[in-house]
């Protein structure tokens, strides 16, 4: 209320940013008016002078209208001008429009604009990646597929090459030759995988400074950045691998889970029809009545998908009634209710949180008198009970707590498979979520309906249908390397982003990237009309309506839009639309390059296009002379999208630029949206006015409620999408970690640095190790330095005494462990160069620089397995009510921290002991492992909150820090750090010398 008052007065947010930037806009109309008086030459010398300017001190800001100016005026120069865009000819035909001059400046200051389809979204990018240029580093363009890529990078290419800047173009099958040409340029243009997946290679596979391909992240601006950002991101970028072992028990389980399925289906069917039979009898009693409900709730909880229990639940009153008993039997105080009525079924499976889990009479059933073999045992309370079980000797303890722990991985690998072949056969539909196709199980996106070869769910999930569908189960891939979108877009200095469609979305994109969203106005003022949405009863209703609202529009020649949310809808529509003989042309995302052209001419008259949301994005759709006449292209959505902001998409598709245009939307209580979490007062309401076949509602209030299921949806999605990236924080700093260290590795200029850098942390962990080792006095530790000198002479060829270590040591007592570790490195270091002086220069740098990778390559590799592993073990901990996250952190942490020592450790004990020959063939070996680019789907609910835990996980009171490189109590001035009394000169050459 009060913040609608204040609207009132001051205007929106966006509308106050608008308006601020106006004076900018009139200053570069101003100046680019003067720019028509000079000649081209001297119009393009601006760019020379622009970086001259840049490079004595003005900033970015300073020339903001300048270069500004200078595009706008460009493009009034190449007016006309003729040229050709994959394979089309183009005549160049556009100046900004003044909002598309504001649009420039919200990107350049790192914003969204949120500017409607057919503003212009293109040429608005190329004035902030014309300034951001100027500083010679490299800009990129963030485009939805490699199609946008091209076109957008050929066309508008005319105005950076006419202002003698470079413009290059990332595709997918490009060599990395090809690649570093494209970075190499000013502006590059590809999309979010290209870029990702270029980094996770360079970062974390190169071996050698010239395969990097990427050289800067400084500058993105992401087109349809709500795509990207959005949708894309709950798939993380993965390039994984084959992996050796696999302990997994699916084929073991499947037959247990097949009959255990059927048992339960069967249950479910009587469940259903004994329920139905009261349910329709008027004359039962109140308690039978009760009971009935009870059975039907038992049938939601065991098969919440159960073709029976749906048709009892397209009555309204049912439902509503039901889930009065649902929030009954699960609310805190009828514990014991919720498991009374649980406890018939042999699991209970949860379509909203995607949990699966036995209850007793299951476990009885699939394991006859061993039901323990399902249940977690308490593993700590088991260790701590053998741990101080007095009759044990300590041998005995040693040799019991190994063998429990082998169980318990035994199980928990166990109880995680038949979890995951519950859902396979609970969730997993076969020609829905998957099908089968040369004994390969395949997955069917979500999105778009599409199928997707060579793609596997996680998780064991993917394995678990082909134990389901009993075709070869194929093996586990390890990853390589991975990265989320977001955290990988994170690595930009500046970022920025447009759409049309972004301010649903706005807190997310604040939370996340810190990226504020500023509307732009449209150029013209948009009059489209949009109607209210018409509900139906079913599915085939709501079709009905939609190809009778297309034949009366296409008698009159209308164009006309019509989206689906998914490829199967799309085709119940086509085949109907056939039956009236009313031509069409269906897309679905496949060939993103004909579908443009396809939807480029979806505005002329009579025509007729059937496309699911993703389909021709990018591609604006132009009105055909006359068509304006007949209302404009009316575009019908054939249900509501999960998220409000796709359906917004899709009626952004009309009324551009002023263009007359409409769009309704078509709804169905069948949908999934309705089903899952539509309000039951719409079907109270049906039921009030008691609808017969055929009818629809229609009213704004109903819009709303829609739009409140969205909200949920969303919402729900949203907490998804932040936990993928809260798991993925973990990794992230870990992954920052080994990356910088690897980097610095591969590419700096002082190798030798680097590595002894690390032999320096890996003896001075030992010596912290001696210290807490030795003897304690009382006035004091005894440092062990009996086992400091085996240690050494173990990792190092040298022949070290007790008596060689003298820096550090007083009395037999540590005093500065620093001063001692410099000693015994400087030796090592001493006798590495001295040992190496034959060996050519170019070779020895080979050596000290993959010395290092190896071990990284090698210890990263088997790290990402357990983290993987850990990862999936993390479902289970639910059982035992604790938050995942929080364990997950801990656990990471110190897996962590150990491999880091452990890369430390071997760096040193392989320092006289590697050869070239031995290094390269590691090379190669790692290069000869075939590789796979992943950009991977989540399952829908992946990672979703167990129920009855919180929304927001309170965080531990302590996180641990993870150690950076140098992980001293008191990190003091480094060997090859410059030295303090500002000399210039390294430490260990100046002050630092003989310490
Ligand atoms: P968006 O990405 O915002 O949906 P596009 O960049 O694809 O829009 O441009 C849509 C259409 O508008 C293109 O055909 C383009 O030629 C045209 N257009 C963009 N800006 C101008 C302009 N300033 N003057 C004339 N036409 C323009
Ligand atoms: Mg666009």
């Amino acid at each position: 209320m009060l913040s609608a008052i204040f609207k009132a007065v001051f205007g929106t947010k966006s509308q106050r940013d608008v308006k601020r930037m106006l004076p900018l806009v009139a200053k570069i109309n101003a100046i680019e008016l003067e720019l028509q008086k000079l000649s081209d030459d001297e119009i393009k010398a601006k760019t020379a002078e622009f970086k001259e300017r840049l490079a004595k001190g003005e900033t970015l800001d300073d020339i903001m209208c300048e270069a500004f100016a200078v595009v706008k005026n460009t493009c009034r120069r190449l007016v006309g001008t003729e040229f050709e865009v994959c394979g089309q000819p183009m005549k160049w035909d556009m100046i900004p429009f003044d909002v598309q001059l504001m649009g420039g400046i919200a990107l350049h200051r790192g914003n969204i604009a949120e500017m409607a389809t057919g503003e212009g979204k293109t040429l608005v990018a190329t004035l902030p990646l014309y300034l951001n240029a100027l500083t010679g580093r490299n800009c990129q363009l963030v485009t939805v597929n490699d199609y946008l890529a091209r076109r957008d990078s050929a066309w508008m290419g005319q105005i950076y090459n006419f202002l003698g800047l470079s413009v290059g173009c990332l595709q997918n099958m490009q060599s990395p030759d090809v690649r570093r040409e494209q970075y190499a340029c000013d502006i590059t243009y590809g999309t979010n995988s290209e870029f990702g997946f270029d980094y996770l290679r360079d970062m974390g596979m190169a071996s050698d400074k010239e395969e990097l391909v990427q050289r800067d992240h400084y500058f993105a601006i992401i087109d349809e950045i709500d795509s990207i950002l959005i949708d894309e991101a709950r798939t993380p970028l993965i390039i994984s691998g084959p992996v050796p072992m696999s302990d997994s028990q699916f084929e073991e389980l499947q037959p247990k889970v097949a009959s255990l399925y059927s048992s339960q289906n069967l249950l479910c069917s009587r469940l259903a029809r004994e329920a139905k039979a009261v349910l329709e009898d008027e004359n039962a009693s109140p308690e039978a009545v009760d009971d009935a409900m009870i059975k039907l709730l038992q049938v939601k909880f065991g098969m919440p998908t159960h073709k029976q229990l749906l048709r009892i639940l397209e009555n309204g009153e049912i439902v509503r009634e039901l889930e009065k008993v649902e929030s009954k039997v699960r609310s805190d105080n009828n514990r014991g209710m919720l498991q009374e009525v649980q406890s018939e079924l042999f699991f209970t499976i949860d379509e909203k949180t995607n949990e699966a889990d036995l209850t007793a009479k299951g476990r009885e059933a699939i394991s006859p008198g061993n039901p323990q073999d399902f249940i977690m045992p308490d593993l700590l309370e088991e260790i701590h009970r053998i741990d101080t079980d007095e009759n044990l000797s300590p041998e005995e303890r040693t040799a019991r707590r190994n063998r429990f722990q082998e169980e318990f991985s035994v199980k928990s690998e166990r109880l995680h498979d038949l979890s995951q072949l519950l859902k396979a056969y609970c969730l997993f539909e076969k020609d829905v979520n998957y099908v089968v196709q040369d004994r390969k199980v395949m997955i069917v996106d979500e999105h778009t309906g599409r199928l997707m070869p060579g793609r596997r769910f996680s998780d064991g999930l993917h394995q678990a249908l082909e134990a389901k569908e009993r075709v070869p189960i194929e093996q586990e891939t390890q990853t390589m390397a991975t990265i989320t979108i977001q955290n990988y877009f994170r690595l930009y200095k500046k970022l920025a982003g447009m759409t049309g469609t972004a301010e649903t979305e706005a807190a997310e994109f604040h939370q996340i990237y810190k990226l504020d969203v500023i509307v732009i106005p449209t150029n013209k003022p948009c009059i489209r009309k949009d109607d209210n949405d018409s509900i139906f009863k079913t599915k085939r209703e709501k079709f009905n309506a939609i190809v009778n609202d297309v034949e009366e529009r296409h008698k009159l020649g209308q164009p006309i839009l019509l989206g689906t949310i998914s490829v199967e809808d799309s085709e119940i529509l086509s085949r109907m639309l056939k039956m009236r003989g009313i031509p069409h042309n269906v897309l679905n995302a496949k060939n993103h390059e004909r579908e443009a052209e396809i939807v480029a001419r979806a505005g002329t008259p009579g025509s007729v296009t059937v496309a699911t949301n993703m389909a021709g994005r990018g591609t604006d759709i132009k009105l055909a002379p006359g068509v304006a006449e007949l209302g404009g292209l009316h575009v019908i959505g054939s249900s509501r999208h999960d998220s409000r902001r796709i359906d917004r998409q899709l009626r952004g598709r009309c009324s551009r630029q002023g263009d007359p245009g409409s769009s309704k939307f078509y709804v169905s209580l069948e949908d999934n949206l309705m089903r899952l979490f539509g309000s039951d007062r719409i079907v109270k309401i049906f039921d009030r006015f008691g609808l017969e076949e055929g009818d629809e509602l229609q009213h704004p209030w109903l819009n709303k409620s829609i739009e409140t299921a969205q909200r949920r949806v969303e919402q729900q999605h949203f907490s998804i999408r932040k936990r993928t990236l809260d798991f993925d924080d973990v990794m992230n700093k870990q992954r920052e970690i080994i990356y910088q260290l690897r980097h610095d590795a591969l590419v700096s200029d002082t190798p030798m640095d680097v590595l002894f850098g690390v032999v320096e942390l890996a003896v001075g962990n030992e010596i912290q190790s001696c210290a807490a080792y030795g003897e304690r006095k009382k006035d004091g530790v005894v440092f062990d330095i009996d086992r400091l000198v085996a240690y050494l002479n173990d990792a190092f060829p040298l022949e070290f005494k007790a008596a060689d270590l003298t820096e550090g040591l007083e009395d037999g007592k540590l005093t500065d462990a620093d001063k001692l570790t410099i000693q015994i490195v400087d030796r090592v270091e001493k006798a590495y160069v001295d040992s190496h002086a034959d060996l050519p220069e170019e070779q020895l740098t080979y050596l000290v620089r993959h010395t290092v990778l190896e071990a990284i390559d090698r210890l990263w590799q088997e790290h990402l397995y357990a983290m993987d592993q850990l990862r999936s073990s993390m479902s289970l901990r639910v059982y035992a009510q604790k938050d995942p996250l929080v364990e997950y952190k801990h656990e990471a942490f110190g897996i962590f921290k150990s491999m880091m020592d452990q890369i430390y450790r071997d760096v040193a004990h392989n320092l006289f002991r590697v050869t070239i020959t031995r290094l390269s063939s590691f090379d190669e070996l790692l290069a000869s492992m075939p590789q796979e680019m992943i950009h991977q789907t989540f399952e829908q609910f992946d990672g979703a909150l167990p129920p009855g835990l919180p929304q927001e996980p309170p965080e531990e009171a302590v996180e641990p820090e993870i150690p950076v490189t140098f992980h001293r109590e008191t990190p003091k001035v480094g060997r090859n750090d410059p030295c303090p009394c500002g000399s210039g000169k390294k430490y260990k050459n100046c002050c630092g010398k003989n310490k």
